[in-house]
């Protein structure tokens, strides 16, 4: 909010005075004054990578997103297949690789509380998933499975597998499970949304729509259901090479407050389980290396031709780029693009960054490269201890999550959670941009401190920078006059020294509606 502004005051669905409050009380006429007394008033939060129509399903199911411990989680599931005896599998999601020694949970310990129902757990980032015995059976896989290409079946010293799928290999199993219905997706949107707007976000761009949950989308968009503005990232099918651009183009539409424009390419996986894709192999590798610098999903030719294919038809291309090889694939893509078509608009973004080879920072500013980051996995936990800093190495490990170079290298910055994968409170994620700690975790030293953002900066890559990467800054992510009225009252007035991360929001406004008051 501009300096010296306390109150805004809204008429219709947009701003129409914002400064001190009795002056906007004075001269708003018929508009009304929200007064900030005491408070603050932000523009409303926007996520630039999150995936509300999944984590909106997930609501539903078995969630085990905070529960830290084995034997936690291992009751969880229990107590939810008790309450459920009808369901035919238990699916759920949100359990963390760092409950599990070496981050491998077992099929015995599902086996031991569900034994007559397959069991299909995804873990909180998404990348693998934790399955019985029962789901092993039906899928198939045994000692003699080999590996999909796209993935990795944890096994034992015999090659029987343990019980923990990887990326692609999830899918295995995955597959199988009964299909969500159409009714189970819009409700689950309808879930997300409600729960967003409780945190202060009032849009977002889901960065993995699938063709159901763009049908979905189009449905409770053209019922009015969708309150909050939704750019869909229409999923890219790494398995199919160019013939689905067309395809693509086909279902790029716009609905209500939902405009899918954007293709999500992911071109590599995470560091926990060695996906992520690597310019140099990882270190002290416990078991036998097959993949020593990681994996891509799209091999570099046929991205290079989806990217220019997909500039040149007006898409925006969202990557998903964790490693660093992953990061300058996405980078010498975008080149390959302007290149053969000119400059576009099409604000392509990288998303989560964990890795950045220092001399591939200074490009994002001139390629017009967003950085799509994730500033709530910048902290020393369990995940970076046990399962990230000991096979990056010291070097690696201390330049991760590099958003302070990047910032200072030019790059426009846009702040997503990646929910559910992590919160996607606002507050605690600016909380973690800041100081590079978590407040979970109090005396623990912060993960590369000259990586931090300062406030003014992180809120501007949470509002302006998001809206920026969903094309939607001329009509929001400020508090202007003229602009939409999304707004956030929070409950104090938030100083980077008084704990941003307690913050609590007050009330959110779309448009000039509540849609809700807390
Ligand atoms: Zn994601």
């Amino acid at each position: 909010m501009a300096a010296g502004a306390d109150a805004v005051a809204v008429a219709g669905d947009r701003i129409a005075l914002v400064g001190p409050t009795r002056d906007v009380v004075r001269n708003s006429g018929a508009a009304e004054p929200i007064d900030a007394d005491g408070a603050s008033v932000f523009a409303g939060f926007q996520d630039a990578h999150a995936h509300p129509s999944h984590a909106g399903v997930d609501l539903g199911r078995c969630t085990l997103d905070d529960i830290d411990d084995r034997s936690g989680l291992v009751a969880a599931v229990a107590d939810y297949a008790s309450r459920r005896p009808a369901e035919p599998w238990i699916l759920g999601s949100g359990w963390g690789m760092d409950a599990f020694p070496g981050g491998v949970a077992t099929a015995a310990e599902l086996d031991s509380v569900v034994s007559d129902r397959p069991v299909f757990l995804m873990n909180r980032d998404g990348h693998g998933a934790w399955v019985n015995s029962l789901a092993l059976e039906i899928a198939g896989i045994d000692a003699h499975t080999p590996d999909p290409p796209d993935g990795r079946i944890e096994r034992n010293a015999a090659g029987e597998p343990i019980g923990t799928l990887h990326e692609g290999a999830a899918d295995l199993v995955g597959r199988l499970a009964p299909p969500v219905s159409a009714a189970e997706r819009e409700a689950g949107i309808l879930r997300a949304q409600e729960y967003l707007f409780s945190l202060g976000v009032t849009g977002w761009q889901d960065a993995w729509v699938t063709r159901g949950d763009h049908e979905a989308y189009l449905a409770v968009a053209g019922r009015g259901e969708l309150v909050a503005h939704v750019t869909g990232a229409l999923w890219w099918d790494r398995g199919r090479g160019l013939d689905q651009v067309d395809e693509l183009v086909d279902r790029r539409t716009s609905r209500g407050r939902y405009t899918a424009r954007t293709v999500k390419i992911m071109l590599d996986g995470v560091c926990e389980n060695f996906t992520a894709a690597m310019l140099d192999p990882y270190v002290g590798r416990p078991r036998e290396a097959e993949h020593p610098t990681g994996l891509t999903f799209v091999d570099e030719p046929v991205l290079t031709a989806a990217v220019i294919e997909l500039d040149r038809a007006g898409f925006q291309v969202h990557f998903h780029a964790l490693g660093d090889r992953a990061v300058r694939m996405a980078l010498d893509a975008l080149a390959g693009a302007r290149t053969a078509n000119g400059p576009s608009n099409g604000r392509h973004h990288l998303a989560h960054l964990q890795l950045v080879d220092p001399t591939d920072v200074a490009l994002f500013a001139p390629l017009g490269a967003v950085a799509n980051i994730q500033p709530l996995w910048a902290h020393e936990d369990g995940y970076q201890r046990d399962l990230t800093i000991p096979y990056l190495g010291p070097e690696r490990s201390a330049r991760q999550y590099p958003f302070g170079e990047l910032h200072r290298a030019g790059a426009r910055l846009a702040i997503g959670s990646d929910w559910s994968v992590s919160t996607p409170n606002p507050f605690e994620i600016l909380h973690v941009a800041v100081t590079r700690t978590h407040p979970d975790a109090p005396g623990v030293p912060p993960l590369g401190p000259d990586q931090a953002l300062s406030w003014d900066d992180a809120i501007e890559a949470a509002t302006l920078g998001a809206a920026y990467v969903c094309h939607r800054d001329t009509t929001s992510g400020t508090i202007e006059i003229g602009k939409d009225a999304d707004l956030v009252v929070a409950d104090r007035n938030v100083r980077v020294d008084d704990e941003p991360w307690a913050t609590r929001v007050v009330a959110t406004i779309v448009g000039g509606r509540v849609v809700h008051e807390g």
